[in-house]
């Protein structure tokens, strides 16, 4: 094979692909190796082009041995850094490099890594706590009673903190497993938000909040998930409950069907509007990244696990559906969720075919 055939033949091949020949000079690469690499490449020898002491060794080695090695190489293209696996590869003319993208799945590795390590740091905390109590009770408060008391009220808060934590990290494993089937059942938004706030109604008592509901669905019914659509609603109100106004009022509104852009075809929006402090405008955007938190201190205060929004988040994923956070802060923040009108069974089977 001449070195032109290889070049137009690697122009086919949307992988960087290079070929070192026997005088260890670059005859042919396709256009996503001159971009990786850079152009004006051909006919320089390879150390020129490929910088990377690891690389290089492998290289020398397959021309040396004509055995095929792996390597890794770091680029960066359009101000991001990629992570490549290289094949390297012997061959009549000399060697061909093959180059695999592996930066989503090393980007994948890490986020597992930090959440594995987010866990770990949010377990730790309430376990040292406990084990601290635990010898405090059977040391210094042997015999005070008043303190063990004291002592066993924290221990319950830290163990209802892990309880919830266990729970939340459940409920997002069990969402994420389903990420992929869509719901299909009727679900009357207006029972979904009766229950929930039977549930809630300690919580809501404790934070002295008032509900004002206005309901303009009529009983109009979203294509849903029943329960999951319940801890979304669950989670958006106990939020402003947690994060809104004390003693304030915590305003629900569900939209009438309308044709909804953003969902190119009829929702129904649930709206949750807290007097609270809101939310600046920075953090809007990473609010439904697991663990994180505005305020980490007044999150754990009021008992928060930083994975309620990542869980609504998620669901509103699966239902193909929008979740929108708007805030000033200073007056409250509005978390609005976006979803599909179940349109009878019919209709359904159209969208759905
Ligand atoms: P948490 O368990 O900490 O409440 P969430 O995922 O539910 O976790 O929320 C993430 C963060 O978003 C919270 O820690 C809080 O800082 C912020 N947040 C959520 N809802 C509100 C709200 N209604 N008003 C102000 N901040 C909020």
């Amino acid at each position: 094979m001449t070195p032109e055939l290889a070049s137009s033949l690697f122009e086919t091949i949307p992988m960087p692909i290079i070929l070192i020949g026997a005088d260890q000079t670059i005859v042919a690469m396709n256009q996503p190796a001159e971009r990786l690499v850079g152009g004006h490449m051909r006919g320089r020898h390879y150390i020129t082009a490929l910088r990377q002491p690891n690389l290089l060794d492998k290289i020398e080695r397959t021309i040396e041995t004509g055995e095929a090695q792996h390597a890794r190489y770091l680029g960066r293209e359009a101000e991001r850094e990629t992570i490549y696996q290289v094949q390297i590869s012997s061959c009549p003319l000399g060697a061909v490099l093959a180059f695999t993208d592996k930066t989503a799945d090393e980007d994948i590795g890490q986020i597992r890594r930090d959440f594995v390590a987010n866990v770990s740091h949010e377990l730790r905390t309430p376990l040292t706590a406990l084990s601290g109590f635990i010898e405090t009770l059977r040391g210094p408060a042997k015999s005070d009673p008043i303190a063990q008391d004291r002592f066993l009220t924290i221990m319950d808060h830290e163990a209802g903190r892990m309880t919830r934590l266990v729970d939340d990290l459940l409920s997002l494993s069990r969402v994420e497993a389903e990420g992929r089937v869509r719901p299909k059942e009727p679900v009357v938004l207006s029972n979904v938000l009766s229950e929930t706030i039977s549930n809630l109604e300690p919580l809501l008592d404790q934070a002295g909040a008032t509900l004002d509901i206005n309901d303009q669905s009529n009983g109009a019914a979203v294509v849903g998930d029943t329960n999951q659509l319940r801890q979304v609603v669950n989670n958006l109100i106990e939020n402003a409950a947690k994060y809104g106004k004390r003693d304030g009022t915590i305003h629900i509104t569900i939209t009438p069907p309308t044709h909804e852009p953003q969902l190119r075809a009829d929702g129904i929006r649930l709206v949750v509007r807290d007097e609270g402090q809101g939310i600046a405008p920075h953090h809007l955007a990473r609010l439904t990244e697991r663990f994180y938190r505005v305020d980490s201190h007044r999150s754990r205060e009021v008992g928060g696990t930083g994975l309620g929004l990542a869980i609504v988040k998620h669901i509103i994923n699966r239902h193909r559906s929008r979740l929108q956070i708007d805030s000033v802060e200073g007056e409250g923040a509005v978390f609005s969720v976006i979803l599909p009108v179940f349109a009878g069974k019919d209709a359904l089977k159209d969208s759905l075919s």
